[in-house]
């Protein structure tokens, strides 16, 4: 089971990529140039591309608790 669970607020993303650059194998930017979870994504990846985001605008839960970890 993976330990986060993230959320992406579409109102926040400005599409500046760095979530994109910073783990490549966890978000990519979408037709809308908003970004986007890959499925199946680790944890460690999840969590990194969340800390790049300038805007706040990925929101990382501990998928046990429902705690939020990020930001
Ligand atoms: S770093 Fe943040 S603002 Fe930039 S594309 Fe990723 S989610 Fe959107």
């Amino acid at each position: 089971m993976p330990k986060y669970r993230v959320e992406i607020d579409r109102s926040l993303c400005s599409g500046t990529s760095n979530c994109v650059e910073d783990a490549q194998d966890a978000y990519e930017m979408g037709d809308d140039a908003i970004a986007v979870v890959i499925a199946g994504a680790c944890d460690d990846d999840l969590l990194r591309g969340a800390r790049a985001c300038p805007l706040e605008a990925i929101r990382v839960f501990d998928t046990q608790t429902g705690k939020r970890i990020h930001p």
